[in-house]
């Protein structure tokens, strides 16, 4: 039998006790019953939570997490680690990417994520020509998804311009670039992969990378309802550019030209003044914020309170991946705030005071609309997506079930999943990904091949 009971289990609603949860073959919830009775032979857990979503990805970067942590001769900023960053993404191979992907999703399962959006921009070969299979490297990291067992929504990316005003592309993008009919191609291409577990929408790379008249065709060329990332207003400096080149902030501008709706997820959105926070909020369109890897970049700080007081949709990404845990990027997120505003408790709502129960649904549900999938919640006709933590564990004894999230989110540093069910299949056993030896093998070289290299 599909089936699982929980102790506790965090619903839509809310906690709620002795909750059976069953799923189909197909890895969807078909029953999710509050105040049930344990039948025999059905396996028991105390602690259930839905699998968080992972909303911005570049897989291909994991492997170069915490080797760009040595400081130059100059101020290092963004620009300085996107040039470490375009002198690894030239050398990669479409086996070293699914490498690497795979060894990614297995770490993010392992850490809670049972959903992940990859921005996809790795196209060409190392010459800058297309591949045989114009949609080779997205299904190198449809097949890493695969092996792994993560849910992913593929967002192949339009990236045409170096810069604002239509800048030619500089020799190191190359392998990145394409048009609005490449990208609808890959789209294309990748439709049979479509299914409970695979979702495929684009991504115009920013407003640097495709112009308005681009990224208008490419959501009227995409098939309705598929997910739209972009990155938006990542770095005070792709602010004054944008300024500069058509009079209005980045936001501003989108908005402007754009209808948004919920099926776009404005990545990095960190830069906003109140008139686009206002806007945003309204238009029903993601947030999506990546606060470890902003925080490393040295990016700045999303306005949370007042995006959470206009009702905005939020999500959380790893982006870069110097972390691949939903804990960090959730506690930095609050954190930030703190430090900024020298008070606590910043993301709650007059319903939720809870902070960790308010991040980890807000960021589910912000998340599931990034990903145009049905996942974030435990309730039937969703995925079956769950994660388990470990009732064992000293944090965990005892605790309320209105205290577990605050546990989970802001104490220690131990990781309290122990075991993750990603569309019916159970992943994540004991803390350890099913394929976890094998995995590793191919990262590690994967990763010899490219330092080598
Ligand atoms: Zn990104």
């Amino acid at each position: 039998m599909n089936a699982l009971f929980a102790r506790y289990a965090l619903l839509p609603e809310g906690w709620r006790r002795e909750v059976l949860l069953e799923w189909d073959i197909h890895g969807d919830l078909t029953r999710v019953a509050a105040g049930a009775q344990a039948p025999l032979k059905v396996a028991r857990a105390d602690y259930v939570l839905p699998g968080m979503v992972n909303l911005h990805s570049h897989a291909f970067q994991r492997a170069l997490g915490g080797l760009t942590e040595r400081a130059g001769d100059g101020p290092d900023s963004f620009w300085t680690w996107r040039d470490l960053m375009y002198r690894f993404a030239a050398r990669i191979t479409p086996g070293q990417i699914e490498a690497i992907a795979a060894q990614l999703f297995a770490e993010c399962l392992r850490h809670g994520y049972t959903s992940l959006c990859e921005f996809h921009y790795l196209q060409r070969d190392v010459d800058g020509r297309s591949y045989a299979r114009p949609a080779e490297t997205a299904e190198r990291v449809a097949a890493a998804g695969q092996a792994a067992g993560i849910g992913l929504t593929l967002l192949p990316v339009l990236y045409s311009h170096a810069g604002f005003g239509q800048q030619a592309l500089k020799p190191e993008q190359g392998r990145f670039r394409t048009n609005v009919d490449d990208v609808l191609g890959i789209v294309d291409a990748l439709g049979t992969l479509r299914g409970g577990q695979l979702e495929v929408g684009a991504a115009p790379h920013s407003l640097r990378a495709a112009t308005i008249d681009q990224i208008r065709a490419l959501q009227d060329g995409l098939p309705q309802e598929r997910p739209l990332h972009i990155h938006i207003a990542e770095q005070q400096a792709e602010v004054q550019q944008c300024l500069d080149a058509v009079g209005r902030r980045p936001v501003e501008y989108l908005m402007g030209e754009i209808a948004l709706d919920p099926r776009w997820c404005l990545v990095h959105a960190t830069h906003l003044n109140d008139g686009e926070v206002t806007a945003l909020a309204g238009s029903g369109a993601v947030a999506g914020l990546c606060p470890t890897t902003e925080a490393n970049l040295g990016d700045g700080l999303f306005p949370l309170e007042p995006f959470i007081a206009a009702g905005g949709a939020f999500g959380i990404g790893s982006d870069s991946h110097v972390s691949q845990s939903p804990v960090e990027e959730l506690r930095w997120l609050e954190y930030g705030q703190r430090l900024q505003h020298q008070r606590r408790n910043v993301a709650v709502t007059r319903e939720q005071r809870n902070v960790g129960d308010y991040l980890w649904q807000a960021a589910l549900q912000g998340g599931a609309r990034a990903a145009g999938r049905r996942v974030g919640a435990l309730e039937a006709g969703k995925r079956a997506d769950l994660v388990v933590l470990d009732g064992t564990h000293p944090n965990l004894d005892g605790v309320r079930d209105d205290e577990v999230l605050g546990r989970l989110v802001f104490c220690g540093n131990d990781n309290l999943v122990r075991d993750v069910l990603c569309g019916g299949h159970w992943v994540v056993q004991g803390g350890r990904h099913v394929a976890q030896d094998a995995i590793e093998q191919r990262y590690r070289q994967a990763v010899r091949e490219l330092r080598e290299g």
